[in-house]
């Protein structure tokens, strides 16, 4: 490859704040590829997870204090859940570089716009964004360096954001494997509420219910789960701070999906007691469609 092809690293030093399922899977990435950033530094809030970050090797150096761990950095990136942003980006401010490009990888992005871009000082870019890839596990040993292949990061920059920062942060996800969408802040919200956070809501409400039945019934919901109940388990089983703070986050988009579904629940209740066949049919028709045009997207 001749020389002016060869890819070099984006940045000189990459600060991950929040090293869990989505940090430590960019660390990976950027160890495996080496052209990210010459220095990963990783930040967490407890000591535990930075020892655990030194036994992978997945980071230069770790910082407990997230001044230091800001501090020279080109570019920080918040990988906290996004309830944390706001006193982190506060804390973090005084001690960001001038030039420095401040993103995110957190799965709501008005709040986050709301929460951090006051924070931000001038000469220092921001660029939102949300890799939409995940897995139920957290942790840095839960990261794979693979998580982003194939799947889309959406960036959210607000208006009259800096085009050459959007870009570098374009790249660093294709990097990583992704495709690359700029979206509207709202707009992502809306989508995402539907596509993601209304589904955990449904799946953290079913398992509720079939914990409340009473003993006899619940063990037989688990001896009998792969009929169905199986798959919501695994989506319930994602870290409670995170999920939390999604939902208070999104409020407004993730209440308009779910009173809407609620309304098309209680017209498919209505289908059923009165036995109206063809409505039933038709829905599950349509969901089937829906799945085959994942699978044809290879988003499934
Ligand atoms: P995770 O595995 O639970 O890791 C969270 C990390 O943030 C840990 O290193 C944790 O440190 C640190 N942290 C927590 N609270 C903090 C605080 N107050 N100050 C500083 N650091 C703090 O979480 P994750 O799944 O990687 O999610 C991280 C972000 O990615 C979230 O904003 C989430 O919305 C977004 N996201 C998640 C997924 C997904 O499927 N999981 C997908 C896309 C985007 P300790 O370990 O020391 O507590």
């Amino acid at each position: 490859m001749a020389e002016s092809l060869v890819p070099r690293p984006l940045f000189k030093r990459l600060a991950l704040v929040g090293i869990g399922l989505i940090g430590s899977s960019v660390a990976r990435v950027a160890r495996a590829r080496g052209d990210l950033a010459t220095e990963i530094v990783a930040n967490a809030r407890t000591e535990a997870t930075l020892s655990r970050v030194r036994e992978l090797g997945i980071a230069d150096r770790t910082e407990i204090d997230v001044a230091a761990a800001v501090a020279g950095a080109d570019c920080v990136m918040l990988c906290a859940p996004v309830g944390a942003y706001a006193e982190l980006a506060e804390r973090m401010a005084p001690h960001l570089a001038q030039g420095a490009i401040v993103t995110d990888v957190g799965s709501t992005k008005q709040s986050v716009i709301r929460d951090v871009a006051p924070f931000i000082p001038t000469g220092v870019h921001f660029v939102p964004a949300h890799p939409v890839a995940g897995t139920e596990y957290s942790g840095p040993d839960a990261g794979l360096v693979d998580l982003f292949q194939g799947r889309w990061t959406l960036l959210t920059p607000p208006p009259a954001t800096d085009e050459a920062a959007v870009e570098r942060i374009a790249e660093l996800w294709r990097r990583c494997g992704s495709m690359v969408e700029v979206m509207e802040p709202g707009h992502h919200d809306r989508v995402l509420a539907i596509v993601s956070h209304l589904p955990h809501l449904i799946a953290f409400t079913i398992c509720g219910t079939a914990d409340d039945l009473a003993d006899e019934s619940r063990q037989q919901v688990l001896k009998f789960a792969a009929s169905g109940f199986r798959d919501f388990t695994r989506i319930a089983a994602s870290d409670p701070v995170m999920w939390r703070d999604v939902f208070l986050n999104n409020r407004e988009a993730l209440l308009e999906m779910l009173a809407r579904f609620t309304e098309d629940a209680q017209a498919m209740a209505r289908a059923v007691r009165w036995g109206d066949a063809d409505y039933i049919e038709d829905k599950v028709k349509r969901s089937r469609k829906i799945r085959r045009s994942l699978i044809e997207l290879k988003q499934a």
